[in-house]
C-alpha cells in the first residue's frame, strides 16, 4: 500500500444531465464506486467546498461569470446551459482548489467531479467546460501562495482554456500532449513563452503516446516548479468515443508512476474520459501514482518553500 490519497468527491456533481451526452452522471459514479471497491489504494475522502467569487475572477472575466451563474440557453452545442450548472462549477473549481491546498501540505490529491474544466476560457464555457478549474487553481497557489507552478495536461483534447489562461504568466508552464487533428484544433505549436504543447496523430501507438508525454514531462521538470497541476483526462484511451488514440489501463498506471518521480507535489482533476472503462482508468493511474515512491514526497510538506514573489 502506497501513501494516502486525498480523494476529493461529493456525489451532487452527478444532479446534472443532458439526454445522449457523453459527459454524463454515470462517468463520476462508476468511478467512485470502483475506488471505493478496491483495496490496493487507501484513500481519505473529502467533500469540496465551492470556489470563492474572488478566486473565480482572478481567472475569468465578470461577464463570464455572471453568464454561468444566469444564462438560459446554451453556451455552445456541445456545452448546455443546465439547472443549478453555476454551483456545479463553483464546486468542481472548489475541489481543485482543495486538490492544490492538499498538494501544498505534502498529499496526493486527486479531484473526482465535473464538469471538467479545461476549455473554459477567460471569457467563453466550450466543451462541456464552464469554468477552468485547473486555471483556477494555479492561479490561487501563484498569487496566494508565491508558488512556481506547472500544469501537465494529458487529456487527448487540447486544454486551449488552460493555456489561454496561463499564457505570459511567468510562475506558470503550461504543457500538453493532446492528438491532432482533433477538438478544439489548437495547441499545434508552442506558445512562448510559457506553452509546450505536443500534438499527436490519431491512431499514434502508445509507445509513440508515451514518448510525448515523456518529452512533456522533461520541460515540467526543467521548469523546476514548486508545485504540479495534472489535467488528468482519461480520453487518449483506445476505447473512447471521442478520440483515436491507443493508450491501455497500464499505460495510465505507467503515467501515474511519471508524476510520482515529478520533483515536487502535485494534485489531479479529472478533466475528459467517455469510455465504459474510464473508472479502471482512473484506478490505475492512482495507483501507478500512489505506489511509486517519488523522493520529494515530504509529508510534512517542509520542502514546498515559495521562489516567486506574488505579482
Ligand atoms: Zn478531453
Amino acid at each position: 500500500m502506497g501513501d494516502p490519497v486525498v480523494l476529493i468527491y461529493d456525489e451532487q456533481c452527478a444532479a446534472y444531465a443532458a439526454s445522449g451526452h457523453p459527459e454524463r452522471p454515470q462517468r463520476v459514479l462508476s468511478s467512485a464506486a470502483r475506488l471505493r471497491e478496491q483495496t490496493k489504494i487507501s484513500f481519505e475522502w473529502h467533500a469540496p467546498r465551492l470556489a470563492p467569487r474572488e478566486a473565480i475572477l482572478r481567472a475569468h472575466r465578470l461577464a463570464h461569470h455572471d453568464a454561468v451563474a444566469t444564462q438560459k440557453h446554451a453556451f455552445d452545442e456541445d456545452t448546455p446551459s443546465h439547472e443549478g450548472i453555476y454551483h456545479h462549477a463553483l464546486r468542481a473549481a472548489g475541489g481543485a482548489m482543495d486538490a492544490m491546498t492538499h498538494a501544498t501540505g505534502g498529499k496526493k490529491a486527486f479531484s473526482l467531479l465535473r464538469p471538467p474544466g479545461h476549455h473554459a476560457t477567460p471569457e467563453r464555457a466550450m466543451g462541456f467546460c464552464y469554468f477552468n478549474s485547473m486555471g483556477i487553481a494555479v492561479l490561487e497557489a501563484v498569487h496566494q501562495k508565491g508558488l512556481r507552478v506547472a500544469v501537465f495536461d494529458f487529456d487527448v483534447h487540447h486544454g486551449n482554456g488552460t493555456e489561454e489562461m496561463l499564457l505570459g504568466c511567468p510562475e506558470t508552464l503550461f504543457v500538453s500532449v493532446h492528438q491532432s487533428p482533433c477538438y478544439p484544433g489548437t495547441g499545434l505549436v508552442h506558445h512562448p513563452p510559457n506553452a509546450r504543447n505536443y500534438p499527436i496523430r490519431p491512431h499514434t501507438k502508445a509507445k509513440d503516446h508515451r514518448k510525448a508525454l515523456l518529452r512533456a514531462l522533461e520541460d515540467v521538470h526543467a521548469f523546476q516548479p514548486d508545485l504540479v497541476g495534472v489535467s488528468a483526462g482519461f480520453d487518449a484511451y483506445r476505447l473512447d468515443p471521442l478520440a483515436q488514440a491507443s493508450l491501455e489501463v497500464e499505460d495510465y498506471l505507467w503515467i501515474g508512476e511519471q508524476v510520482a518521480l515529478l520533483p515536487c507535489p502535485a494534485f489531479a482533476i479529472l478533466e475528459g474520459g467517455y469510455s465504459e472503462d474510464l473508472g479502471q482508468l482512473v484506478e490505475a493511474f492512482l495507483l501507478g501514482w500512489s505506489i511509486s515512491t517519488g523522493e520529494h514526497m515530504d509529508p510534512q510538506g517542509s520542502n514546498l518553500q515559495p521562489t516567486m514573489k506574488t505579482r
